[in-house]
């Protein structure tokens, strides 16, 4: 049996016959850019969210530099975020010409380590990002308490969080993508709700910050042809917004069979000797974007050699720490800066996780994985 790291075409299948319908619909209008699907979309993605505002934008890079951008970060600026993430959440910072400073993870969560992060504040620091990896939400009230004693802005980079929850110490739910000033989410495809093709969101509470992300995603225009900033042209298109929100219909009900997936490999994995799982916080509902596990460092790469042999795809999220990746030489953070993360880099094998995995797909993937440890 092969076991594919993410199955696509599945996804879509039992939409195909509303995206092809959507398709015909734009076809018959011409409204290819703006027009009422971007508002439905992201009405209803705001919704979902639990924040006011959601403002649609091409990719997940984009969402993190306009959400930068509007709250005022650049040149001579520096921006903390966490070591072990996608590179685009430290490009992205670092495009709006601020600098990334890179902070170390949690060892059980893998999550941005707030009292690292407090280390590494300076003068200069005016903003931070926690990642919410894999799907589960950083402690925000860690990053609270940072962010109350040096007043920075906290950005959420959301991007594999669509959907997942924390129970705060005051008791109230923390949403992904409504805690923060500004979230920035991608709907990248093999992302819990995945556009067909590029396309991503800012989310925020504050209508301010919300207006300025929509005139910079339409080349600073306050209306047109009044160009009052410098933007970009990151509007996304009104045939990804109508199929996401064909998607999105079905994303509560796809986070729940990721749920479910995720408990059936913790109920078998979680006694294996030589297998370590990634830590869920108490209170925490991840949605499970990934389900990494870390095996010791001197044979990860023959695990997953032995995995890809047995027919199954497995991935390394992410290989290299980003303060050592080669664009990030002159940052000057060398080996050593963030032992935990670059630790992790060498142990961590990510698994197939989708809403389609069967059990049957499942079970195999936890049968080859056992004798390739064993
Ligand atoms: C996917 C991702 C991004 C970037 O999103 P794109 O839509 O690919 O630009 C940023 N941060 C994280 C953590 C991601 O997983």
């Amino acid at each position: 049996m092969t076991v594919p790291f993410v199955d696509l075409p599945a996804l879509a299948a039992p939409d195909k016959d509303a995206y092809l319908a959507a398709f015909a619909r734009i076809l018959d209008t011409g409204g290819y850019i703006g027009g009422p699907a971007v508002g439905q979309f992201e009405a209803a993605f705001a919704e979902f969210v639990g924040a006011p505002h959601a403002v649609s934008v091409k990719t997940g890079t984009d969402a993190l530099v306009l959400a930068l951008r509007a709250a005022g970060i650049g040149p001579g600026d520096e921006v903390i975020t966490a070591a072990n993430s996608f590179f685009a959440t430290a490009e992205a910072i670092s495009l709006v010409g601020a600098t990334p400073v890179l902070a170390d993870v949690d060892d059980a969560t893998l999550l941005l380590d707030a009292s690292d992060a407090a280390r590494r504040i300076t003068p200069r620091t005016k903003a931070i990002i926690p990642v919410h990896l894999f799907g589960q939400v950083v402690d925000m009230a860690a990053i609270e308490a940072l962010v109350r004693a040096h007043d920075l802005f906290v950005i959420e980079d959301a991007a594999q969080a669509h959907g997942a929850t924390r129970t705060a110490p005051s008791g109230e739910i923390w949403r992904a993508g409504s805690i923060a000033n500004l979230a920035a989410f991608s709907f990248y495809p093999t992302k819990n709700l995945g556009a067909l093709g590029e396309g991503g969101c800012v989310t925020t509470r504050n209508p301010e910050l919300a207006a300025r992300i929509a005139q910079l995603r339409d080349h600073g225009q306050a209306g047109k042809h009044d160009h009052v900033a410098i933007g970009y042209n990151a509007r996304l298109d009104a045939l990804q917004c109508a199929c996401l929100s064909i998607s999105l219909a079905r994303l509560a009900e796809r986070n729940d069979a990721r749920r479910r997936r995720a408990a059936r490999y913790t109920e078998q994995l979680s006694q294996l000797s030589g297998i370590r799982l990634v830590e869920v916080a108490p209170g925490s509902r991840p949605v499970y974007h990934l389900f990494v596990v870390r095996v010791d460092a001197r044979r990860r790469d023959s695990v997953r050699d032995r995995l890809g042999a047995a027919g199954i795809a497995t991935a390394i999220h992410y290989p290299t720490p980003i303060h050592l990746q080669r664009a990030y030489g002159s940052l000057g953070q060398r080996p050593g800066s963030c032992p935990v993360a670059e630790r992790a880099a060498t142990e961590m094998i990510s698994l197939p996780m989708y809403p389609d995995l069967t059990d049957a797909q499942l079970d195999e993937v936890v049968a080859a994985l056992t004798a390739a440890v064993s």
